[in-house]
């Protein structure tokens, strides 16, 4: 059975960054990933925190990821222990149970997979920037939103 983002209707772009998410979740931290390749700490925050996925979709308190979760808030509605950053709907999480992360990756939504990509290029812009300039011009099929 094909994995069930393939069924969906996205973009080559988005397909190819969740290709890349789930060989980076797969992959036993590996230094060969998109983030960790300098360190293994992020470099958006100060938390001194492993840049892992649970950090980058839940914990990091960088501005670009708060206001990301912030336009997909509904994929976090079962997430509890939100901060919000004053009233601009940016939030992100001073801590998550491994069993939230588990069920978030469970949904498999066309959102969620939206979602991961644009953390994708939130974190690996800076390695890639022409690569991914090149494949928003090539993205098909995808509505905007
Ligand atoms: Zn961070």
């Amino acid at each position: 059975m094909l994995p069930r983002y393939l069924e969906l209707e996205l973009s080559r772009h988005v397909l190819r960054n969740i290709a890349r998410f789930r060989l980076r979740a797969l992959t036993l931290r590996v230094e060969t990933g998109c983030w960790q390749i300098h360190n293994r700490f992020c470099d958006k925050c100060d938390l001194h925190d492993i840049q892992d996925e649970k950090h980058v979709l839940f914990l990091c308190p960088c501005l670009e990821m708060c206001y990301l979760r912030g336009r997909f808030e509904e994929q976090f509605a079962d997430c509890t222990g939100r901060t919000y950053i004053g009233d601009t709907g940016a939030f992100y999480f001073d801590n998550i149970g491994a069993e939230d992360v588990k069920l978030f990756f469970l949904k498999q939504t066309y959102k969620l997979f939206l979602f991961l990509s644009e953390t994708m290029d939130t974190f690996c812009l800076a390695g890639s920037v022409q690569q991914a300039q090149q494949s928003t011009h090539l993205a098909e099929g995808l509505n905007p939103l």
